[in-house]
């Protein structure tokens, strides 16, 4: 996509738009007064505005993802750069986006917030893309397009290279939610991210990090789209407490790839003391830190585990999971009450 193709894409309004400036962006390094901002001289470091473009968090994820910091957003959450593809992308009321249906249910939410119709595309029986009724259902006002892999609720992930065809047919931004990435045998598209110009991934602090408290979610795009990002962002969305953290957390990258390491055994400990139970009658392929399992009765067994102090998701009522519950993977001693209140369901 060139400069010009993607600037067909954006709001007249969002492309005219002259940024918020902050004179920490233009300044730091070289002063050492700061007498700009009307902020306490008091209760260092927390009286100043924290670093608007998180440039030190930007390199180490760099370092860490193999993508430049210009090509990296960070959020208050990808909830934050869900929202922030409406805002840049679509006119309300005009526009609309395509999206894989079942999935993560912020993109629609934020779809009506944003008064944009959401287009949903159902899923092939095995839960895989149907890519040619996404393309189908796409027309002049589409602009943005909404792939999660792996998927959630479902659990699915698609190979890298169905997805960077499908990026190459696709005439407005391809967003890729990889929340789940970690987790998966297929590979992250960021070491595709340079052959897809249209393609925005989004990855987050809140699963295999262990953060969701932090909040901070990251967006993977061109240098041009990461900049209408900054451009229409709060200046100061992430703030010190939580890029000081992030910091200390994605220097511990050892220790979060042991805690997925420990998931992934557990899925499939889990996988197999739920395929024996009378209660369960399938369990979905996932490349997540959950399994989407069909019950005999998801309502009924959903209330018996939560009288037993259980929280589990009860996706019954979403378009392909009848009968579903979707179970995340917790601690083996999590795992095994679990297991243990199953087995004596309708006892
Ligand atoms: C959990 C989840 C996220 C994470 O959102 P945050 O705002 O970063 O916590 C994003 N996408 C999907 C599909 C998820 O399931």
């Amino acid at each position: 996509m060139t400069n010009m193709e993607l600037e067909k894409l954006v709001r007249p309004n969002i492309l005219a738009l002259e940024p918020y400036s902050c004179a920490r962006n233009e300044f730091s390094g070289v002063a050492s007064v700061w007498l700009d901002a009307n902020e306490s001289p008091f209760n260092a470091p927390y009286n100043r505005y924290p670093d608007p473009l998180q440039l030190e968090v930007k390199e180490r994820l760099s370092h860490l993802k193999g993508v430049p910091a210009e090509s990296i957003f960070l959020g208050n959450g990808s909830d934050e750069c869900i929202d922030l593809m409406y805002r840049i992308f679509c006119r309300p009321g005009i526009d609309n986006v395509v999206a894989m249906s079942p999935s993560y249910g912020m993109y629609e939410v934020c779809a009506s917030v944003n008064d944009v119709e959401y287009r949903k595309v159902s899923l092939n029986d095995d839960f895989s893309i149907n890519f040619d009724a996404m393309l189908a259902a796409a027309d002049e006002c589409t602009k943005v397009m909404w792939i999660c892999s792996p998927n959630n609720p479902t659990g699915t992930a698609a190979s890298i290279d169905d997805l960077l065809d499908f990026s190459k047919r696709v005439n407005c931004i391809l967003v890729i939610d990889e929340a789940y990435i970690d987790f998966s045998s297929k590979g992250s598209m960021l070491a595709v991210l340079p052959q897809m110009p249209n393609v925005v991934v989004m990855q987050t602090l809140s699963k295999a990090w262990g953060s969701a408290g932090v909040r901070m979610g990251m967006a993977f795009a061109c240098p041009a789209i990461v900049s209408l990002m900054n451009n229409v962002k709060y200046p100061y969305n992430v703030n010190i407490l939580t890029q000081r953290y992030a910091l200390e957390q994605l220097g511990k990258s050892d220790e979060i790839k042991a805690h997925v390491a420990t998931l992934l055994e557990q899925r499939e400990l889990l996988k197999q003391q739920l395929a024996a139970l009378p209660c369960v009658k399938k369990i979905h392929p996932t490349d997540a830190n959950f399994v989407l399992v069909e019950t005999v009765d998801a309502d009924g067994i959903y209330n018996y585990l939560l009288d037993k102090g259980v929280v589990v998701r009860n996706r019954n009522r979403v378009e392909m999971c009848l009968g579903c519950l979707r179970i995340t993977v917790g601690l083996p001693e999590e795992n095994l009450t679990l297991i243990n209140c199953l087995k004596n369901y309708g006892k």
